[in-house]
């Protein structure tokens, strides 16, 4: 099988091809911000080509509820490469979120968000902060799969896949690798979600220790994510999941000083993006005061994935030593930091008058320095031996007596398979469950050919047959039990596949 390359380069050859854009300008701030970076890039002698592209607001309006247009579509396959300013999506419904589209159909699988202090420039309370968040851009709770089961209960499906997380894991030790830094920090909530959770657990495990010469770590995400609002000097690289990852890379955004600063990248096997974080603006619209740093940052790891790094480092450079001489827009501006306070333009044109430059105190950007492509090895299933072990019938009941479906379900055998125990939003009800437990109409009933139900020891659960599984869904509909959904319970390779029912 081909290696796919994310070809994230980092060459010292300062010969570089013509690399043609997909650029949309975006809605809102998005032209101000957009002519102020391309006019940067230029400046800078990037090797880039831009191509216009249409999609927003103007696209949604028009009546095209996905906001992009088959044109710009073709666009983004010939090139590869997108810079995007910000997007309006218009009020009301119906409209489909575009980065979500864009994300997915492009295969987008890593959201990359660099977010570093500018003390004493830019005032936050973490001066030495300097932190790389990596989010799984594709599964997770964001799969959108989400139905009304029940009156009273409606489920979103949390899918996380064996490829999905060996690709965002080796991203982020890749990332380490080729950016010089130390340590990548996993977040997972796998205490309580041991499946979903401990899969993402097990790969960053299983593809750190292919990292020796990089710290890795894992943490709950809960005192994880305390940790890194209290103390983001202590992270680096953090890799998590998609709404984990949501969440914190915002937390640290806002911690870092302006949220209109940070540029994000999201990358897949073939195509890449690059946005910055904050939206269109539409409040400070047409002022000419907007800060265009957030898509300055996010050209500059545009321009290190093509592999121009040294342009990259250029550009940086210059914009740290503005930001570090007191040029400064309106929402960073403040009196005693700030020596001056600039338009969107006069910033741009303040950058390009330091493209020769170094910063003195902030630290120097050297991504030319780095070493290597980011290559993310295709996904090799391995042969594992799967065995049906019994089904979980979620019910639709509105008694409130757990007693009384337990036992009705108790007298329905069919063939080996019998009631194990029935939970109610996941905890244990029936046999032997707690008066105080609330439960709704949603009756988790768990049926397994069971060998060792009694003294409490762990159970043996003997093979099954689907045909006994579609036997007792036909004897379960027949006896009037409305069975709103049903889960096999596997065993792989001999482990089991299925999460016990707390108190089970
Ligand atoms: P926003 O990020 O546009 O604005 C939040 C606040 O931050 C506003 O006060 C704004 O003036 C300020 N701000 C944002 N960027 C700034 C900059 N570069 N310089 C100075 N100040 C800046 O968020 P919002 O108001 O919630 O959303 C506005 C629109 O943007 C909505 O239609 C939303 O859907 C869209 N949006 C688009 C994207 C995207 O395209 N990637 C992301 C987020 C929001």
């Amino acid at each position: 099988m081909k290696t796919s390359t994310v070809s994230q380069k980092v060459s010292k050859n300062s010969t570089h091809k013509m690399v043609k854009v997909a650029v949309a300008k975006g809605d809102g701030i998005g032209p101000e911000i957009m002519e102020a970076t391309l006019k940067i890039l230029n400046a800078a002698g990037a090797r880039i080509e831009p191509e216009f592209i249409e999609l927003g607001e103007q696209v949604y309006l028009s009546g095209n509820s996905a906001g992009i247009s088959k044109e710009s579509w073709e666009v983004i396959n010939r090139n590869k490469i997108i810079l995007k300013a910000p997007i309006t999506t218009p009020q009301g419904k119906g409209y489909k979120s575009l980065n979500v589209t864009l994300r997915k159909s492009l295969g987008l699988f890593a959201n990359v968000r660099p977010v570093s202090a500018l003390y004493p420039h830019v005032e936050t309370n973490f001066p030495q902060m300097d932190v790389v968040v990596i989010r799984e851009n594709e599964e997770d709770l964001y799969a959108g799969i989400e139905h009304q089961q029940t009156q009273d209960v409606v489920q979103c499906l949390k899918l996380i896949t064996r490829p999905g997380c060996e690709r965002i894991v080796r991203y982020a030790f890749e990332y380490a690798r080729v950016y010089g830094r130390k340590k990548v920090t996993c977040m997972v909530k796998d205490n309580i979600m041991k499946l979903t959770d401990g899969l993402f657990h097990q790969v960053f495990n299983e593809i750190s220790a292919e990292y020796p010469e990089i710290e890795s770590d894992a943490q709950i995400i809960d005192i994880g994510a305390a940790r890194l609002a209290a103390n983001p000097e202590n992270y680096d690289v953090v890799v998590t999941s998609n709404l984990y990852g949501d969440i914190i890379s915002d937390i640290v955004a806002e911690i870092a000083g302006s949220v209109g600063m940070a540029g994000s990248a999201n990358i897949g096997t073939n195509v890449a993006m690059f946005e910055a974080i904050h939206g269109s603006a539409p409040d400070i619209s047409g002022k000419g005061i907007a800060n265009p740093s957030g898509l300055i940052n996010a050209s500059v790891s545009m321009l290190a994935h093509i592999g121009q790094t040294e342009i990259a480092d250029k550009i940086k450079n210059a914009w740290l030593t503005t930001i570090e001489e007191g040029y400064h827009t309106a929402d960073i501006y403040n009196e005693d930091a700030s020596k001056q306070k600039v338009s969107t333009s006069e910033f741009a044109l303040e950058v390009i008058a330091r493209l020769d430059q170094q910063p003195n105190e902030l630290p120097v950007s050297n991504i030319a320095n780095g070493k290597g492509v980011i290559t993310i090895p295709p996904y090799k299933r391995k042969e594992e031996k799967k065995q049906l072990l019994g089904l979980d019938a979620f019910i639709d009941w509105k008694g409130s007596d757990p007693e009384i479906i337990g036992k009705a379900l108790s007298k329905i055998n069919s063939f080996k398979l019998k009631l194990k125990m029935i939970t109610n939003r996941g905890v244990k009800v029936f046999p032997g469950g707690m008066k105080e437990t609330y439960c709704t109409d949603h009756w988790r009933c768990r049926f397994v050919a069971i060998d060792a139900q009694i003294n409490g020891s762990t159970p043996v659960y003997e093979p099954v047959e689907y045909e006994q599984v579609v036997a007792l869904l036909s004897r379960l509909h027949n006896e009037g039990f409305d069975v709103i959904k049903t889960e096999n319970l596997y065993e792989f390779n001999g482990k089991r596949a299925f999460s016990l029912g707390q108190g089970e």
